[in-house]
């Protein structure tokens, strides 16, 4: 079966009164703020969102973004395979309509409408997907090309070396 491609936009409420289902792909090239922390920029995110209206009549867009993506390990600087997923629940507002936001229960992430009242979903997912990206990705320490040996006689350390303020001053001295 082909694989449908996510609309970049969507107006939230429309969407929501149609109870659209969205089920589909993000290609990662159209992912430019995500890809600059991946290995690999090919591949595809697999989107899910399922819109409707909560019982206090809100809009709600309830997803789920997964993707297969690789990454460096910040402790050997080989390349590692990730799962990276995410599971939202936004509603969406207009942007000056602080009343309504008061009016919006906690369990909702909001997401603000544009001029056009469209949200941008391409910019959701992306967004989710970064926050889902550990700051430190590592391998486990049996896969790890460094071993836990190694590290605890801090002849390799995941950081690199910095220069010493001090050994600088020393030398400027020396002269
Ligand atoms: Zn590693």
């Amino acid at each position: 079966m082909q694989k449908v491609k996510i609309p970049v936009t969507l107006d939230p409420v429309k969407a929501a009164q149609k109870r659209s289902i969205f089920d589909g792909i993000v290609p990662l090239q159209n992912l430019t703020r995500l890809t600059e922390s991946l290995v690999e920029k090919q591949g595809e995110v697999a989107v899910r969102i399922e819109c409707g209206t909560d019982e206090q009549g809100l809009a709600v867009l309830n997803g789920e973004a997964a993707s297969e993506v690789t990454v460096r390990c910040e402790r050997c600087g080989e390349p590692m395979q990730l799962a990276l997923g995410s599971e939202f629940v936004y509603t969406p507002v207009k942007g000056d309509d602080d009343a309504a936001l008061a009016l919006i229960p906690e369990r909702y992430d909001v997401i603000v409408r544009d001029e056009h009242g469209e949200i941008n979903l391409r910019q959701l997912v992306e967004d989710e997907l970064i926050l889902a990206l550990p700051l430190f990705p590592m391998h486990d320490a049996a896969d790890c090309n460094i071993s836990a040996e190694a590290m605890s006689f801090g002849d390799i350390g995941p950081e690199p070396e910095k220069p010493n303020p001090f050994a600088i001053l020393q030398e400027l001295k020396k002269k």
